[in-house]
Formats: structure tokens, C-alpha cells, sequence
């Protein structure tokens, strides 16, 4: 077995990419099939996401969009269709400034293909990444051409005044931590979430070293009588686990691990989350693992983009 520490990486070099780069970087966190990205490999990556209806994957690419209708009466009929997961932000009267993920993009304008708004976004983001929509089969909706879209790159969503630039900028951060840190970080729901996968990945695999990984924890000194009891039993779990994959699947190998099995996860969120998050899990209610983690990405974060994490 094998012992490491936790950490915390944000991946703003991720924001620089193209959308189906950064899908397929968070996406192989599942498989743990980083290995296989190259030059080419992001495009047949996400085609094959979009094709199995993999959609949490499409969630992590997040863009930002001005609109502008012709008609008052085309914002009015776009807000009560209750957009779903997207951040909006009323420019004028007939402007609006709207980001969402090539999921919650794509399901709206399934949900309402005549909403002139929601076609008209999709038609944008078809245009430059058609790979994401090679499965649907779009009906007429003439209105759509009543709309301007424009899509904002990520120097202009800097420029967005605080208000504004707090809801739509999207950042990624990568944990390795423990599975009870990561069962508390998924009950931060307005994020997207992609995680190492106990389901494929087999650890008695030469990838993984033949081995299975735990976090140091945090509570116990190495040396002490606990740490000692701890580490005889991720031992003899190990033990188990490995013996059970002799015969079984690793989704019924990983019925004995425990919390402390070391995890990757990947979280997306905008900034006003991540205040949100780093609030509740810095504060000395939170639980020590967690701040473990949390603590560091806010002091990141705060060197990063101190008008907005100081
Ligand atoms: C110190 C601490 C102790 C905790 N202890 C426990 C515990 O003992 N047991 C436990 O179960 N959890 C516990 N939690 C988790 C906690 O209850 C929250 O689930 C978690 O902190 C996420 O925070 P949130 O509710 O603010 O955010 P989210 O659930 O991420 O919600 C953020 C926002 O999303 C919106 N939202 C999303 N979904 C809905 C919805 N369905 N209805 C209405 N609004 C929605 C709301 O506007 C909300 O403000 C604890 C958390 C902390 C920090």
C-alpha cells in the first residue's frame, strides 16, 4: 500500500484551452486515462461522450455569450421557459449575458426547440464545435436568425465588472484527497463534478502500482499508537480488496474500502461558489481533512485573483 498527502492544484491553464480539451481533461479523471491524451485525442474523446449520453462530462466545458433580440417579447418568452443551470445577467432590454455548459446549452434548446434564444445559442456553439450535436437531429426555427450572438473570450469575461464577472467565470480545481472529503465537497450542488472512478479502476492494475492508495490522515501523528492501529488496518483492507479482484469486478472489490482510499476529483464552479465554498469549509466547524485542503486553495486563490478571494 501507499501513503501520500493530500493536495490541491487549480487548473487555470485548463481555461486557455479549447472546450473539447478541457472535457476530455477533467473527463479521462474517471478512468484515470490521462495517459492516452494527445495532440488528437480531445475531439474523438468528447464525440464518444456525447454519443453515449455521458453528459456530466459535457458540463465541464462552461462558455459565455452576449445576446441581443430583436424583441423585447423573445427575452420575456426565454426567462419563463426557467432556464436551467445557466447564469444570466440582464445587459439592456434586449441584451442578455448568459453562460452555461455544453450540457445545460444543449438541453434547453432541446426542452424548447422554437425559443429563438436557446436555438440561437446552440447554432453558435455548433458552428465552432459540431462534434457535440452530431446525434441530434435540429428541427426549423426561423427566429433564431432574430438573434445576435457573440461569444466572450475569456479576456472579456475578466473584464466584467465584479458583479457580473463573479458568476461567470468558471474555474477548475483539482483535489486528491480522501473519499469522505469528496463525499462532503458533492454536496456543493451548484458545481459539476468529475471523479476518479472505484468502478474501473483496478488497482491491482500495474498502472496503479498493484496497490491501493490511502491519505495520510490527518488526525493522527505518524509514530502514535493510532496511526499505527490506522495503518494496520488500510493494510489488511488492502489485503482484502486485492484478494477479492482475484475473482470479482473492482465495483465489488471496492465494497471494503475504506473513507481513507485516496480519490481524484475535479470541481467546476463559478467564483461566487467558490466564495461560497471556501467560507463554509475554512470556517473551524469545518471538518480537518477538509481544511486540510481548503485552506491552501484559498490562499491560492487569494494570490490568483485577490480582488475577488481576499
Ligand atoms: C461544518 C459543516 C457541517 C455539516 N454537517 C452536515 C451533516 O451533519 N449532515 C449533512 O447531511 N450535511 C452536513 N453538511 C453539509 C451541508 O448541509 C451542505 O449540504 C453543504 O455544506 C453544501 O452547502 P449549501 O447547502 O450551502 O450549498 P448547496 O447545497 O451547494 O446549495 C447552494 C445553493 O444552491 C441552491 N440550491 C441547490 N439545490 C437546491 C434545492 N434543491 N432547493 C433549494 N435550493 C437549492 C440554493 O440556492 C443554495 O443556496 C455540513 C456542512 C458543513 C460546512
Amino acid at each position: 500500500m501507499r501513503i501520500i498527502e493530500p493536495s490541491v492544484t487549480i487548473l487555470d491553464e485548463l481555461d486557455q484551452q479549447s472546450l473539447p480539451v478541457r472535457i476530455e481533461f477533467c473527463g479521462r479523471i474517471c478512468y484515470k486515462s490521462e495517459d492516452r491524451i494527445d495532440t488528437k485525442s480531445a475531439i474523438p474523446f468528447v464525440r464518444k461522450m456525447a454519443e453515449y449520453g455521458h453528459n456530466s462530462v459535457l458540463e465541464m466545458g462552461v462558455t459565455t455569450f452576449t445576446v441581443t433580440a430583436r424583441s423585447k417579447d423573445t427575452i420575456a418568452a426565454f426567462f419563463l421557459h426557467q432556464p436551467k443551470y445557466l447564469f444570466i445577467d440582464r445587459l439592456d432590454e434586449q441584451s442578455l449575458l448568459i453562460s452555461g455548459s455544453v450540457r445545460a446549452l444543449t438541453e434547453m434548446a432541446l426542452a424548447h426547440p422554437n425559443d429563438p434564444i436557446a436555438r440561437a445559442l446552440v447554432q453558435k456553439l455548433e458552428t465552432a464545435h459540431p462534434y457535440f450535436f452530431e446525434t441530434i437531429t435540429w428541427g426549423p426555427c426561423q427566429q433564431a436568425a432574430e438573434v445576435e450572438v457573440q461569444r466572450m473570450s475569456l479576456a472579456q469575461v475578466e473584464a466584467l465588472p465584479r458583479e457580473q464577472l463573479i458568476k461567470h467565470r468558471y474555474l477548475a480545481v483539482k483535489f486528491i484527497v480522501n473519499r469522505a472529503v469528496t463525499h462532503e465537497l458533492v454536496r456543493h450542488r451548484p458545481c459539476t463534478f468529475l471523479q476518479e472512478s472505484q468502478r474501473y479502476c483496478r488497482y491491482s492494475a500495474d498502472k496503479f502500482g498493484n496497490e491501493v492508495t490511502f491519505i495520510k490522515p490527518v488526525f493522527f501523528h505518524e509514530g502514535s499508537a493510532e496511526y499505527a492501529l490506522w495503518a494496520e488496518s488500510m493494510e489488511a483492507m488492502e489485503k482484502q480488496y486485492l484478494h477479492l479482484l482475484e475473482t470479482s469486478t473492482p465495483q465489488a472489490a471496492r465494497t471494503v474500502l475504506p473513507n481513507s482510499c485516496k480519490t481524484e476529483i475535479i470541481v467546476y464552479a463559478n467564483f461566487q461558489e467558490w466564495q461560497h465554498i471556501l467560507a463554509l469549509r475554512t470556517s473551524p466547524a469545518a471538518e480537518p481533512s477538509m481544511r486540510e485542503v481548503m485552506m491552501p486553495l484559498g490562499k491560492m486563490l487569494a494570490e490568483k485573483y485577490p480582488a475577488i478571494f481576499t
